[in-house]
């Protein structure tokens, strides 16, 4: 019977335990959802566009338009050398 209790016990700890771990994953996660909702998009200027194929923001006169879709016309080493800055 006692060896019946402390087995009932160490269950029901390991399970508030599980539940305690499971609540704060929870509220982590929502916590992250909620701060990426409240969170506006990176504002770009009037005179700066995204390019549709690789989100890089350029220069509207130095970006390529093709029908109505903006792009950077960079190619991936001439990016790659931009972000380093
Ligand atoms: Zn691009």
């Amino acid at each position: 019977m006692v060896a019946q209790m402390n087995t009932l016990t160490i269950i029901l700890i390991v399970l508030a335990a599980a539940a305690a771990l499971f609540y704060l994953l929870m509220k982590i996660s929502i916590n992250r959802s909620i701060s990426k909702v409240q969170q506006p998009p990176a504002e770009i200027p009037d005179d700066m566009v995204k390019c549709f194929s690789c989100g890089h923001v350029v220069p509207v006169e130095s970006a390529l338009e093709k029908k109505g879709r903006y792009f950077c016309g960079l190619k991936k080493s001439e990016r790659d050398e931009l972000q380093d800055e």
